[in-house]
């Protein structure tokens, strides 16, 4: 894992996986530590103990996926925060039918992951007071039902987990019934000139152009048009944007 700071007290946590990339984010407030998201495995936490110092360390979880919530066994923590639809993968299951998956397919790599579940849910909004930094959390449903984003207004900092990405966001059956939903909420961070810098947790770390790109993809898809996307993508972006028109009935021949 590699940490990059973005501004003074906020650091970027960076993991190259297979497919693709993955990042989380620690804010280092006066009196306490928050960790978005715990990446996907407990050696991707090593480092931040150091940032922490002494501070006790809360956890948020974007949402409820491997690569975003596997590692927080490797921190010390006992406020795991997350939106009440996340609590419930965590109830039913889900999660750990994910991991025996995995497990089932990579034998050996995953067998240090012990699931933990977040323990504070919320269903609207949530600030964190983390001493001299507030920190927003904000549900945006689409990628997946669980989604969060997390705004920090004093230093105009979005992070937008996976309801943002680059080269184009990651659909699933279920972001169909919330697709406009999806778009209006962008929409509304679009428009906050407060937010400077958006922080996805896939792909590039931008200002609101991210934000517009997104629409625009999420716009055509819901119109039914094949959304413009870059010449040379990876395999695994090539194969999202091929599935996520595949959701929306879009033939790929064009
Ligand atoms: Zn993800």
């Amino acid at each position: 894992m590699q940490l990059r700071e973005l501004r003074p007290n906020v650091w970027a946590t960076e993991v190259v996986l297979d497919e693709f990339d993955v990042r989380g984010t620690v804010i280092v407030g006066e009196q306490r530590v928050l960790v978005w998201d715990t990446l996907s495995h407990p050696r991707d936490m090593q480092g931040i103990v150091e940032l922490a110092g002494d501070k006790p360390i809360y956890v948020a979880y974007s949402h409820g996926d491997w690569d975003h919530c596997w590692g927080t066994c490797g921190l010390k923590t006992s406020v795991i925060i997350a939106h009440d639809a996340c609590g419930k993968r965590f109830e039913t299951g889900e999660t750990a039918a994910e991991l025996a998956a995995k497990q089932a397919a990579e034998p050996n790599l995953w067998d240090d992951i012990q699931l933990v579940a977040p323990n504070r849910l919320f269903g609207h909004s949530l600030t964190v007071d983390l001493g001299g930094v507030l920190v927003e959390l904000h549900p945006l449903a689409g990628h997946t039902e669980d989604c969060l984003v997390a705004f920090i207004p004093q230093w105009g900092i979005l992070l937008a987990g996976d309801t943002v990405e680059t080269p184009l966001p990651y659909l699933h059956e279920s972001s169909i019934l919330v697709l406009q939903e999806w778009i209006n909420k962008l929409e509304g961070w679009r428009r906050t000139e407060r937010v400077r810098l958006v922080v996805p947790s896939h792909g590039e770390i931008g200002d609101r152009r991210l934000i517009t790109e997104n629409i625009r993809y999420l716009t055509d898809l819901s119109a039914g048009k094949p959304p413009e996307v870059p010449d040379a993508m990876t395999g695994f972006y090539t194969e999202t944007h091929i599935n996520n028109m595949r959701l929306l009935g879009i033939s790929s021949r064009h």
